[in-house]
């Protein structure tokens, strides 16, 4: 072989040699980072390193319209140490999993309504829970009536599979016992009523209900927590301005969470969906209109109760980047002059006991 070949050989055999170095470089780094982030996630202890207080974490911000960022309605409620889930949209359980919130410890679930995207998440919700920590006892579901179909229905779907978990992991692991839910209806007046019905009163929590307008979807409930001086409202699907209960519900609460259809920007889908001849989409997108809260009448609802913040979650339509914010918030900061925050899956925001403050973090 020649001088100059036997150099180009060389250097090709040096080429490969320093790749096949990169490549086992590279997969060992990723393998060590990936260790890292085991590690980390497993060591997160994200209710205890909370404050003593009322925290609200959004597993699910988004409706049924597809939303690549927003999962459907979800929320945690933590008072102290306490954890109750509002409302399961399917994949939600997902997102309340990689937030780090410890399935096991949920208390209990209370469903607003039962439209898909507040239940659709329930029978993995369970599953967790109940694999989470070994409950010998299935999950409570609270609800107004209805809530007993909807158990039903998602117990007997997940029916076959806890068989399979407790064969394989065993009855320590997965006790038959603890498997699925248990429905726990509450009676619920109309939504023309503004008395409360009182859910829970114990360990210096208190929970609420109060039927608002959704119609034609009926019962559907708001809940009111309160815990060490702190409260929030958690609206559910309505239109907030025809249920004076919920308004009463809302007043003097610290924080708002209200659900929001911002019709300008649906405008867009309607005027697409007429230029294609889709009466189907064009009816539906209409039809949604009369049954939810636009983000201006949700800052009046939040002004009237004086709150101190509002959050907008149950995004309609999906809001794919943060520089549509403002066209989705349209006049609202008008009409409401404490923080409007749009939620996005994983954002938490906690009412610390003892003091005033409403602080925003994301866990994701
Ligand atoms: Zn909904
Ligand atoms: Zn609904």
């Amino acid at each position: 072989m020649s001088l100059p070949r036997r150099i180009l050989f060389g250097a090709l055999a040096l080429a490969l040699l320093g790749a096949g170095l990169g490549f086992v470089f590279q997969s060992q780094l990723a393998t060590a980072m990936y260790e890292r982030r085991v590690e980390r996630q497993m060591s997160l202890d994200r209710i205890g390193d909370l404050p003593d207080g009322l925290h609200i974490a959004f597993c699910g911000t988004g409706s049924p319209l597809p939303d690549p960022s927003r999962a459907p309605s979800c929320a945690v409620v933590i008072a102290g140490d306490r954890l109750f889930v509002v409302d399961s949209g399917a994949g939600s359980v997902s997102n309340l999993l990689l937030m780090g919130i410890p399935a096991g410890e949920i208390e209990a679930v209370l469903l607003t309504h039962f439209h898909s995207d507040h239940i659709g998440g329930l029978g993995d919700l369970a599953l967790q829970r109940w694999i989470g920590t070994g409950h010998t006892e299935p999950l409570p579901v609270m609800g107004p009536p209805g809530v007993e179909t909807v158990v039903a229905g998602f117990n007997q779907a997940y029916s076959l599979d806890a068989t399979y978990r407790t064969g394989h992991h065993g009855e320590v692991i997965a006790p038959p016992s603890g498997f699925g839910m248990v429905a726990e209806p509450f009676n619920i007046a109309g939504y023309d009523q503004t008395a409360p019905t009182k859910l829970l009163e114990n360990g210096g929590l208190t929970i609420w209900a109060v039927a608002v307008d959704h119609a034609p979807v009926s019962p559907s409930v708001a809940y009111r927590f309160d815990y060490q001086g702190r409260s929030l409202v958690m609206s559910g699907d309505l239109v907030a301005e025809a249920s004076p209960g919920f308004q009463a519900l809302a007043a003097g609460a610290d924080l708002l969470v209200v659900e929001a259809l911002q019709p300008r920007l649906l405008d867009f889908i309607n005027d697409g969906a007429r230029a294609r001849g889709n009466d189907r989409l064009d009816t539906i997108m209409t039809d949604i209109r009369d049954y939810h809260t636009t983000p201006e009448q949700a800052a009046v609802a939040a002004s009237t109760a004086q709150a101190q913040a509002l959050v907008l979650n149950h995004i309609v339509p999906a809001v794919p980047s943060r520089s549509l914010n403002a066209a989705f918030l349209g006049d609202a900061a008008g009409a409401f002059s404490g923080p409007i925050r749009i939620a996005e899956d994983g954002l938490v925001v906690s009412l610390p006991a003892g003091d005033d403050t409403v602080s925003f973090q994301s866990w994701r």
